[in-house]
């Protein structure tokens, strides 16, 4: 028995921003991170836009990156007192994934973070109110996924929130909210959708629902991104798609260790994180190379090669091509190709090896490992991980 969910329905397009007009209710309550979808004025238009629409409206502003279990608690508070029937979370990841947090403890104030941290076991959502996304980066796609990530900085642990309850209802997928990205947020944001689509088309819990929509968004990455780097506004527009489809796709599919690298060699370093979607971009080429060892991966990783055009004369020449379009890709925005060369050296070699046992460890457990399509070993992970930070060739 197999489940595929997305939100009721999804709008998209420029000035889509105004389908909040329409929206049928009586309180809804605004999650918002820093400032700056206040700075360019999205904020107030989502306000007046839900004013116009009749309904009564609340902020809950400044939640931070990597939310917190606090600012999830307040927000919980804030939706308790208040009592919305709609909850709108607008920004970039990090306050969409606050928000549906929020939601569950708005919903259901004596659960706890231990409760709803066992994937899929959720209490039933939507008995006080629906939930609306609006993102304004081109990445996380968390406005049509059923994941929220919480930071429990006092123990620190990362909560990976996972249940179809906390699928939004509503996702407003206007590119006017993502033309003020930066350019280097858009390239690693950029890469964060193409891993996201490439894992999910080999995942072990790939289906014939989700295959397309994977496809669909690696080809709109390769055609879009570098044209979106370069402030092209349509090929903007094209990449707030491409995101949507590959959130559609993994939500259902699941990712692999690409992503449990990336999350546990994050916030490993004393010298600071290594942004997500970077860090994806570099491990990819790595990731591809382990798990073109299994066949059937090598298969779907050719496939993928054949969609997007690459030539090859058997399925080996085609997953290089793959893994060669993917390094070039990363020249061109910019991406180091390993944590060696990443901002200047951040992380010296005597602290990674230090600490690779232990990432390597972490990597395995993490819930993302379990739809990879070949499941490392300790020894294998430790492997993979001195690849990506040398730039070496997997050949095991
Ligand atoms: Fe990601």
């Amino acid at each position: 028995m197999s489940r595929f969910t997305l939100p009721r329905d999804i709008h998209y397009g420029k000035g889509t921003l105004d389908v909040l007009k329409t929206l049928k209710g009586k309180k809804a309550i605004v999650v918002v991170g820093g400032g700056s979808m206040k700075r360019f004025g999205f904020l107030d238009k989502a306000v007046n836009n839900l004013k116009e629409a009749g309904m009564e409206v609340r902020l809950f502003e400044n939640v931070e990156p990597d939310p917190s279990v606090e600012t999830v608690m307040k927000g919980a508070a804030a939706m308790r007192e208040f009592e919305p029937d709609w909850i709108i979370a607008m920004g970039g990841g990090s306050p969409i994934d606050a928000a549906k947090a929020m939601w569950v403890f708005y919903e259901y104030p004596n659960t706890t973070f231990e409760e709803i941290i066992q994937p899929f076991s959720f209490p039933e959502l939507r008995q006080k109110a629906k939930f609306l996304a609006i993102p304004s980066t081109s990445g996380t796609a968390t406005e049509v996924t059923a994941f929220s990530v919480i930071t429990d900085y006092a123990k620190g642990i990362k909560y990976p929130l996972a249940d179809f309850n906390i699928t939004p209802d509503v996702a407003i997928v206007d590119p006017d909210l993502a033309e003020t990205m930066p350019a280097k947020l858009t390239a690693h944001t950029g890469m964060d959708a193409l891993t996201h689509a490439i894992e999910a088309y080999v995942s072990t819990l790939h289906t014939c629902f989700t295959d397309p929509l994977a496809l669909q968004a690696i080809g709109m990455v390769f055609g879009y991104l570098q044209a979106s780097y370069t402030g092209d506004k349509g090929a903007r527009e094209q990449m707030h798609y491409a995101q949507c489809l590959a959130g559609m796709a993994f939500s259902n599919a699941l990712l692999g260790i690409v992503h449990s690298m990336a999350h546990k060699t994050g916030a490993a370093f004393k010298n600071g994180h290594i942004v997500h979607g970077c860090a994806n971009a570099m491990y990819l080429p790595k990731v591809i190379q382990f798990n073109a060892k299994n066949p059937e991966a090598a298969e779907r990783y050719a496939q993928i090669a054949t969609y997007v055009g690459l030539k090859g004369a058997n399925t080996q020449e085609l997953v290089k091509a793959l893994c060669d379009k993917i390094s070039d890709f990363n020249k061109s925005l910019n991406i180091p190709s390993c944590i060696k060369d990443y901002e200047g050296g951040m992380v010296p070699e005597e602290e990674f090896k230090a600490k690779l046992h232990d990432i390597a460890a972490l990597a395995i457990s993490d819930a993302c490992t379990g739809s990879n399509p070949r499941i490392p070993t300790q020894e294998e992970m430790e492997k993979l991980l001195t690849c990506c930070y040398f730039d070496q060739e997997v050949d095991f």
